[in-house]
C-alpha cells in the first residue's frame, strides 16, 4: 500500500490524505470559512509554509505508517519544485517550496519527499487517476481568472497554454501578463472585465443568451478562442481526451465549442477528440498532487 498526502493552494488551501491512489477520510480546509475568498493573498510565504506542515502532520497523524510522498499544486509555473512565477499568489514567486516545505515537516518529525506541481498539471493527474488512465494523454483546461492548461502525464516544460497566441489582432491586449492575442486576454475573467467595462462578465453571458448583438459576438469570439488553442494542441500532441473545469467553466458551451473545433481540425487521424466539462473541486487536485508526486518518489 502506498500513503501520500496531497494539498492544492489556490485562493485557499485543501489538504488530504490518499491510500493506494484514493482518497480516504475528511479534508482539511483553510481558512475554515467558505465565504472568506482571497485569504492566501496577504499572507506571507513563510507563514503559508508553516500553515501547509500543520495541515500535513495533522493528516499524517492519523496513520501509522510513515507517509511515501507529499504533493503540493499551486497555480503559476512549478519546476523542480521552484515556483518560478505564480501571478495570483505573488508572494511565492521564486520560493524553493518543495525544499522549504521539506524543512518545515522535518522539523514536525515527517520525512516524506516532498513535490510541487502545477494545480492544472495536478487535476489532469488527479482525473487520470480516477478514471483509471495513468497510462494515457490527459489534457485539461481550468477556466478562471486566469487560463491553466495542464496534463498528464509530467513532461519537462513551461506549458502556460492560456499564453497561447490565438489571435494577431494588435488590439488584443487584455492578458494579465501582457502579452498580446492571448487566449486568457480573451478568455480571463479579469481580462473580460477590461474588455466590458459597463458588465460583468456573467452579464455579458447571460445577454448573449437573451440575444445581444455585442455579447453574442463576444461569446462566440470565446469560444473560438479555447478551440483555436485546443486545436494547437490537438496539432502537436494529437488527438485524445480534453477536460474542462475552473471556476468560471459555467460560460463553456461544448457544442459551440466544437463546432468551431471542427472548422480547424480536418485532418482525419486526428479528428477523434473527446471533450468533457467537469464540475470545479478541490479532491481532484489534491488527489493528481499525491499521485503524481508518488509517482515523481519512485522513480
Ligand atoms: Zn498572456
Amino acid at each position: 500500500m502506498t500513503t501520500a498526502i496531497g494539498v492544492v493552494m489556490t485562493e485557499h488551501i485543501v489538504a488530504g490524505r490518499l491510500e493506494d491512489n484514493r482518497l480516504v477520510g475528511q479534508t482539511l480546509r483553510y481558512p475554515e470559512d467558505l465565504d472568506e475568498s482571497d485569504a492566501l493573498a496577504a499572507i506571507p510565504a513563510g507563514e503559508l509554509t508553516e500553515i501547509l506542515a500543520t495541515q500535513i502532520s495533522t493528516l499524517a497523524a492519523s496513520e501509522t505508517r510513515p507517509l511515501d510522498a507529499v504533493g503540493v499544486a499551486v497555480p503559476g509555473i512549478v519546476r523542480h519544485g521552484v515556483v518560478e512565477d505564480s501571478p495570483n499568489l505573488p508572494q511565492i514567486k521564486g520560493m524553493r517550496l518543495a525544499e522549504e516545505l521539506g524543512r518545515a515537516l522535518a522539523g514536525r518529525g515527517i520525512a516524506a519527499p516532498v513535490y510541487a506541481a502545477n494545480d492544472a498539471d495536478s487535476i489532469a493527474a488527479g482525473v487520470a487517476a480516477t478514471r483509471g488512465q495513468l497510462d494515457r494523454l490527459t489534457r485539461v483546461w481550468t477556466i478562471g481568472n486566469g487560463i491553466g492548461y495542464g496534463r498528464w502525464p509530467y513532461v519537462e516544460g513551461v506549458w502556460e497554454g492560456g499564453h497561447i497566441t490565438v489571435t494577431l489582432d494588435p488590439k488584443e491586449r487584455f492578458c494579465g501578463c501582457g502579452g498580446v492575442g492571448h487566449l486568457e486576454g480573451i478568455m480571463g475573467y479579469r481580462a473580460m472585465r477590461m474588455r466590458f467595462l459597463d458588465l460583468e462578465p456573467e452579464e455579458v453571458f447571460a445577454q448573449a443568451r437573451q440575444g445581444d448583438a455585442r455579447c453574442r459576438e463576444f461569446v462566440d469570439l470565446w469560444h473560438r478562442a479555447l478551440a483555436a488553442a485546443t486545436a494547437s494542441f490537438i496539432h502537436l500532441a494529437g488527438p485524445g481526451r480534453f477536460y474542462f473545469t475552473g471556476h468560471n467553466v459555467g460560460f463553456l458551451e461544448l457544442p459551440l465549442l466544437r463546432s468551431h473545433l471542427e472548422t480547424m481540425v480536418k485532418m482525419s487521424p486526428l479528428q477523434s477528440f473527446s471533450l468533457e466539462i467537469l464540475p470545479p473541486d478541490d479532491e481532484t487536485a489534491l488527489l493528481g498532487a499525491g499521485v503524481s508526486a508518488l509517482r515523481a518518489s519512485a522513480e
